[in-house]
């Protein structure tokens, strides 16, 4: 029996872990789940899934989590706040932590599991996006496994001779030329960037082939999701830059590939539903089900592939240039996109307004070596400042 931690547990993918764990009660048993602010939420799965403790991560939330579990005869004990995610996230009992928060808030709990050499399923690729060299190296030294959930990064995870989570690869002995990272380009693939001025935050959310959170949505709209992806395989593969191709892949169906100096290219493919990538990661290295249908390649007909256009999308110009910069770039990249994605959302940046608000933010902030984790938390508080400022004085 396996003990688990969820961390994000209300979100699309903290749901989607929970799915595979509500068909697997004899292998694997919810230690903790936590929340933002989402009170009611939590509790519904406190009554489902009875774990051991209850977190909101927002402190002022707590005498309303008590409140809501006594109300309902709840045994779960209710905690709050980000040093209670940190601890459990670490805590002896549990065995595997899924790392299902949106944004910088994962980073600390996520690197608090990681010393404490958890088995780790990393869906919050903004924390190897931030800290991605202080985060791999505390998974080494914690002795933690880490298994990639975003599905392109599992995919090619899959497409990799891996005999478990942790060991490092190093793509040369395994005879990798190439990791082919598939996007589906979001819902304004075809649209000229002319015409992309007035989207608005609804129609932005609106992805043809996933149905996701907020954030990722709008970054899949303006493709930095992919641009994070690509620092996030840089990380997770030891890969350089040059050897991470973007690929768009309209239908989905293929969720990434790895091609090899022999000439095979091996790609994972599947109906896209996260359950799939959560169920392998959670079972690796056995399989079990997931509850997704099997995808039907008849019905699919054909698989397109097309080159990204980095002009209609010059976030993806903006991660390659962040990686290539190294140093605390990406982690200024992140933040810059924090700060847009939420601008947009709050209807006080224009879709356009956002890479522009990146792109200033990363030419005004300085990047230097990264050198600990409390640097990069200043890094991110400056860059917030600056892109704000950037947000404020408007003309995008
Ligand atoms: P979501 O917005 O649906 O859920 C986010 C979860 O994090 C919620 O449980 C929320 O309560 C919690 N949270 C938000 N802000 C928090 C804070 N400040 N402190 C503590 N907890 C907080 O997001 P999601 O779509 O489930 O994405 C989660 C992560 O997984 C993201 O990093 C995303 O990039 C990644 N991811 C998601 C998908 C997907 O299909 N949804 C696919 C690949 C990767
Ligand atoms: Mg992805």
């Amino acid at each position: 029996m396996r003990k688990l931690t969820i961390l994000g547990a209300t979100g699309s993918i903290g749901l989607s872990t929970l799915d595979v764990v509500r068909r697997h009660a004899d292998r694997y048993r919810v230690y903790a789940l936590t929340a933002h602010r989402d009170i009611a939420g939590l509790v519904h799965l406190c009554a489902e899934f009875k774990p051991e403790f209850a977190c909101v991560a927002d402190e002022s939330l707590l005498d309303a989590l008590v409140l809501a579990l006594h109300e309902q005869g709840s045994d779960t004990v209710p905690l709050a706040g980000a040093r209670s995610l940190e601890q459990l996230a670490c805590a002896a009992e549990v065995d595997v932590v899924m790392a299902a928060i949106v944004g910088s808030a994962g980073l600390a709990p996520t690197i608090a599991a990681a010393r404490a050499g958890k088995q780790i399923l990393l869906a919050n690729k903004e924390a190897l996006v931030m800290a991605g060299g202080l985060f791999m190296d505390a998974v080494t030294q914690g002795g933690a496994s880490l298994l990639p959930i975003d599905s392109e990064h599992n995919a090619i995870f899959q497409c990799l001779p891996y005999q478990n989570g942790s060991q490092a690869l190093n793509l040369d002995q395994v005879g990798v030329r190439r990791i082919l990272l598939t996007g589906s380009g979001g819902p304004f693939r075809t649209q000229q960037r002319t015409s992309l001025v007035n989207i608005s935050p609804a129609e932005a959310c609106r992805h043809p082939n996933w149905s996701m959170g907020q954030k990722i949505s709008v970054d899949s709209a303006t493709m930095m999701n992919k641009g994070l992806e690509i620092i996030e395989a840089h990380w997770l593969f030891n890969a350089p830059a040059d050897r991470i191709e973007v690929v768009v892949h309209p239908q989905s169906v293929i969720h990434s590939m790895v091609e090899y100096i022999d000439g095979s290219v091996l790609a994972q493919l599947g109906n896209p539903d996260m359950r799939t990538p959560i169920a392998q990661a959670l079972a690796f290295p056995e399989r079990i089900h997931s509850g997704v249908d099997f995808v039907d390649l008849i019905k699919a007909g054909r698989l397109d592939f097309e080159a990204p256009d980095f002009e209609r999308f010059p976030a993806l110009t903006l991660a390659y240039a962040a990686l290539r910069a190294g140093g605390t770039a990406a982690a200024i990249l992140h933040a810059a996109n924090e700060v847009a994605v939420e601008s947009f959302l709050n209807n006080r940046l224009s879709f356009l307004g956002m890479t522009s608000v990146i792109e200033q933010t990363l030419s005004e902030v300085q990047s230097a070596a990264v050198k600990s984790l409390e640097q990069i938390f200043e890094v991110d508080a400056e860059a917030r400042i600056v892109a704000r400022r950037f947000v404020e004085r408007g003309s995008h």
